[in-house]
């Protein structure tokens, strides 16, 4: 406390004898306390003031301490300002300082009072001694009104100088200004700038204070720069013109937690989910997570893409919401209407943090892994950017060099009044794949360092594709591009693409997509060719089926070998190993090549070749036609595999397109046939007619093909390994092994399986001591070896089993229903059990029968426990053709195209239009039919509209098919009549720790009464 005068110190002493524990803080610079804290006048002095003459409690504060904390003459210089009511009665009473009539920058005096405690706390940023130099210019005096045009007229230069500014002229001049001449008549400024003094380096200059639009740069949240127009608050000096200060957009945001609405459903009703989202001072949530090492930003672009960029660049148009709950929804088709909805604000920064966190598990944080610049870019996704089904991955690139990402969403589509698509960034699938985009733009580098290799267009465009709809399906198991409403945004159209089966034409345009290599076309059609390593990528991850009717092996079976895995291999190749794709200009070699670079990733992750991973990738890419080639692109042999269908459920989302039924735990490669038919069941006491269909799935003959048979008693977890079966075995105790010397290629052992050779059965003895209590069905196992094939020198095993269990449909006194559940982990596990009963009809009940109860069920280690179950069903027939109605058509061909020809089919995704003739129980409904004509065994497949007759299940309509002569599709509108047999079936599935290892299906057979050819 040196700066201080005597009558300072002589006021001090009496505040202190007033009050001993008042406190005050000095500032030397200004001389004058700060801060002074204690009983400065008593409630009895104020009370009367506080509501009604604040400015008289400040009069009377100077005349006490006026000089303590300012000028001698403070009652002249410091004037009040206004009251706040602050909390109960307390009060702040605000007050400026002022020299010649000119306010002081910074120069403010605050009291605090209440009535309880009187003035209690004064702060200060008053001066007491005060010079104001004369305002003058070289000698002359300045003219404050001639220097405020002057300053304008610069604003207004610096403002059009600017490219950014000269639009923002623009924009503004036509969006004009509302209800403020003021701003118009001083545009860029927003008022006539004010005279102030200005404390600089000990003294005092005359300043003019204004806002203004400016191009500015300013520092964001996230520490980079960012260049944008704003209305900044600048201060300039009045006299020489010069800029002392100019602030930019500033914020402190405070992380908080919030939640919206999806565009998703679950049971009826829009999913929440859970936000990450910023609060500015106590403002309005703004959609910002802060919570990785770089920011997701979501923005609402208000309708259009239109200077989207503009607003990315300045951080502008964040997603905002009052009190944190983005909880606006909509099924309006107005475009006003969803631009107001949240959901999509709501699933891109969900989506963002998800997909943010799956890929840095994988080492890659956001969209380029900070690899080019100081700091990583930011992730920023728009919202909103109008009415279209469409979304896109773009960046822009600053003068620097650096490279920034962003995703764009449209708000769907409608037609006829109605969402056909809906929010495009509420499918999980889109939301994936526009992702992907970033990923793969930052993940390939071109010879100078810099991302972008894999180009927009041609086959490095078709690679580009076929990565982001891989990755969709990997991450959120969407195979549909986009998914089916309520799991993806396809509400009442079809998707663009199916990556499961490309060639189907039940897509929005009707038209297919490649899913072989010698199928390509020209590289100008990118996204059809897309789908020849999406497709690829599918079979080896998810699990599949390929079908080639023009190849010998019409099918090639992939079993999965997991989407995480075969992400995991994908990821490595695209950020580490696609710098080496071919040139763009080299054309169909660049996917030849990535396909090699993702075999590479996956040899290296394993350590070899002998993992699952790489044997799937491998069968993939060669049922794609993508392998093998030699170094010139010459297509080499890939050699004889043998393989069978694995169950169904393995292959579920190839089924609906092959024909087969959802038996989701058979494999139509393996079963009993004892002359009657195919069976899943076996007779006790005798022997059975055991057939394996061995498909050599390769381009070279085997031989010595073995087949080995297991069986144990029917369960939904049973032991990995075949060691922990018995094997089957026939009367006389011999083991069940089916050999086929010469397995040529393309070939089966045996093509129908309603009559197969006798040759190929082996004789199945089960002894009626293997039925216990609690067992009366069985699964079985078959195992394929084949010594010296080259294809089969690996780790992954080649096994088909079948979990099957049929019944007559007589339910007359209920069915009982008995399996295993098992745990073969050495550790206590919970009992995840899931029951799929969706293809029963309405009036079916289901019960559990013990023992015990299934609720928080546990399972020891090695424990093994019989299930009991019962279904009750109605005994009327008509009952049973009640929805749904996927299931097996056996029929005719009526109209003039292949008249009389009959056919085997299996009819999926069934909706039920509208009754048609209601009393005689006729109704309209639509679906998948796909299937093969008997006569030349010719695939067939399209949609089916047409009338089912729900008391005998006739069927009568019209089938848009199309079928494939070497690779070229040909449509045919044909007319049929059939017999419809509902697929009614009843799947337990187990999971251990989550992962789904096992499940036995219950087929309720229907009474023999169908059309036969
Ligand atoms: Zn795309």
């Amino acid at each position: 406390m040196e700066n201080i005068t005597r009558l300072q110190r002589q006021t001090l002493e009496r505040l202190l004898e007033r009050d001993k524990s008042a406190s005050v803080r000095w500032n030397d610079d200004r001389g004058a306390a700060s801060v002074l804290s204690g009983k400065l006048m008593p409630p009895g002095s104020v009370r009367n003031d506080l509501k009604e003459n604040p400015e008289a409690i400040l009069k009377a504060f100077l005349e006490e301490f006026g000089s303590l904390i300012g000028p001698k003459n403070s009652s002249a210089s410091i004037r009040f300002v206004k009251v706040n009511k602050v909390k109960g009665d307390q009060v702040r009473i605000r007050a400026m300082q002022v020299a010649k009539r000119i306010p002081i920058h910074g120069a403010s005096l605050v009291l605090y009072a209440s009535a309880k405690r009187g003035v209690f706390r004064a702060q200060s940023g008053c001066y007491r001694n005060v010079k104001v130099p004369p305002l003058e210019y070289r000698g002359k005096p300045v003219d404050i009104e001639q220097r405020e045009r002057k300053l304008r007229r610069r604003l207004m230069r610096t403002l059009s100088g600017d490219k950014r500014g000269a639009r923002f002229i623009k924009r503004k001049m036509k969006a004009g200004f509302g209800e403020d001449p003021i701003a118009e008549k001083n545009f860029p400024l927003n008022a006539p700038p004010v005279h102030w003094l200005y404390p600089k380096k000990g003294e005092f200059r005359h300043v003019f204070r204004l806002n203004a639009y400016q191009p500015i740069e300013w520092l964001g949240v996230n520490g980079e720069l960012s260049a944008s127009i704003h209305m900044v608050d600048m201060v300039v000096d009045l006299v020489t013109g010069r800029q002392l200060h100019q602030g930019g957009p500033i914020g402190v945001w405070s992380d908080v937690t919030a939640d919206g609405l999806s565009t998703l459903q679950e049971s009826g009703s829009y999913i929440t989910r859970p936000l990450l989202a910023v609060r500015e001072d106590m403002a309005e949530r703004l959609l910002v997570n802060r919570t990785n090492s770089t920011d997701i930003f979501t923005h609402h672009a208000g309708g259009s893409d239109s200077g989207l960029e503009t607003k990315l660049q300045n951080g502008t148009d964040l997603s905002t919401d009052t009190d944190g709950h983005w909880n606006d929804t909509t099924t309006s088709c107005t475009a006003s209407d969803r631009e107001d909805s949240q959901q999509p604000e709501t699933d891109a920064h969900f989506f963002a943090q998800e997909a943010y966190q799956y890929y840095d598990a994988l080492g890659w944080e956001g969209y380029d892994n900070g690899e080019w610049g100081a700091a990583a870019c930011d992730v920023r996704v728009a919202a909103h950017i109008g009415i279209d089904d469409n979304a896109y991955f773009w960046r822009w690139v600053d003068g620097s060099g650096r490279h920034f990402g962003y995703l764009a969403f449209y708000d769907g589509e409608c037609s006829g009044g109605s969402i056909a698509m809906d929010f495009m960034v509420g499918d999980p699938g889109i939301f994936a794949h526009e992702y992907q985009h970033a990923v793969t733009y930052f993940g390939s580098v071109d010879s100078a360092g810099d991302p972008g290799y894999l180009e927009i267009d041609g086959w490095h465009r078709a690679i580009h594709e076929g990565l982001s709809d891989s990755a969709a399906g990997l991450r959120a198991e969407t195979w549909t591009a986009p998914g089916l409403w309520p799991n993806g945004a396809c509400r009442n159209n079809l998707p663009f693409r199916r990556i499961e089966y490309p060639r189907s034409t039940d897509t929005k345009s009707g038209s297919g997509y490649v899913d072989h290599y010698d199928d390509r076309v020209s590289a100008w059609s990118p996204y059809t060719n897309s789908t020849i390593l999406s497709h690829a990528l599918f079979l080896a991850g998810q699990g599949g089926v390929h079908e080639r009717t023009s190849r010998a092996a019409e099918l090639i079976p992939v079993p999965g070998a997991g989407n995480a895995d075969i992400f995991a291999i994908m990821h490595d190749a695209v950020t580490d190993r696609f710098d080496s794709i071919p040139a763009n200009s080299t054309g169909v070699q660049t996917m030849i090549e990535a396909a090699n670079l993702i075999l590479d990733a996956a040899e290296d992750a394993a350590g070899g070749v002998r993992s699952c991973e790489y044997v799937m990738l491998r069968r993939a890419f060669y049922a794609v036609g993508l392998y093998p080639f030699d170094s010139s692109y010459v297509k080499q042999n890939y050699g004889g595999e043998a393989c069978m269908l694995p169950w169904t459920i393995s292959w579920r989302h190839s089924r609906p397109y092959l024909g087969f039924p959802a038996h989701w735990w058979r494999s139509p490669d393996l079963f009993i046939n004892n002359g009657s038919g195919v069976e899943y069941d076996a007779d006790v006491g005798v022997e059975n007619d055991l057939f394996a269909r061995v498909r050599n799935i390769g381009d070279a003959d085997l031989t010595n093909v073995v087949v080995r048979f297991y069986f144990r008693a029917h369960g939904t977890a049973l032991p990995p390994s075949s060691t922990a079966w018995k094997p089957c075995q026939d009367s006389s105790s011999t083991d069940c092994v089916l050999t086929i010397p010469t397995l040529a290629a393309g070939s089966m052992n045996f093509t129908n399986p309603a009559s197969p050779p006798a040759s190929q059965a082996v004789k199945w003895y089960l002894p009626a001591s293997e039925v216990v209590a609690g067992v009366d069905h069985f699964c079985i196992r078959a195992e394929i070896e084949c010594a010296g094939a080259a294809n089969h020198d690996n780790d992954c095993p080649y096994r088909t089993q079948s979990n099957v269990s049929y019944t007559p449909l007589s339910l007359a006194h209920g069915l009982e229903i008995r399996f295993m559940v098992a745990n073969w982990l050495d550790e206590l596990i919970p009992l995840e059990l899931e029951i799929d009963d969706r293809s029963m009809p309405k009036g079916v009940e289901l019960h559990f029968a013990g023992p015990g109860s299934l609720k928080g069920r546990r399972l020891k280690p090695g424990e093994e426990v019989p299930l009991r179950w019962k279904v009750e069903a109605p005994t009327k027939a008509a009952a049973w053709f009640r929805p749904p109605y996927d299931g097996a058509v056996v029929g005719q061909i009526t109209g003039k195209i292949l008249k009389g020809a009959w056919f085997d089919a299996e009819l999926s995704g069934v909706e039920t239009l509208k009754k048609r003739a209601p009393r005689r129980g006729v109704v309209l409904i639509e679906g998948f039919l796909a299937g093969h004509i008997r006569r030349k065994n010719r695939k067939l497949q399209g949609r089916f509209k047409g009338e089912l007759n729900t008391r005998d299940g006739t069927l009568t309509g019209t089938w848009n098919t199309v079928w494939y002569r070497r690779g070229k599709p040909y449509y045919r509108k044909l007319k049929i009549k059939a017999m419809l047999r509902p697929t009614r079936a009843i799947h337990f599935a187990q999971r251990i720790k989550g992962e789904l290892v096992g499940g036995v299906t219950y087929t309720l057979r229907w009474p023999d009464k169908e059309r036969r050819g």
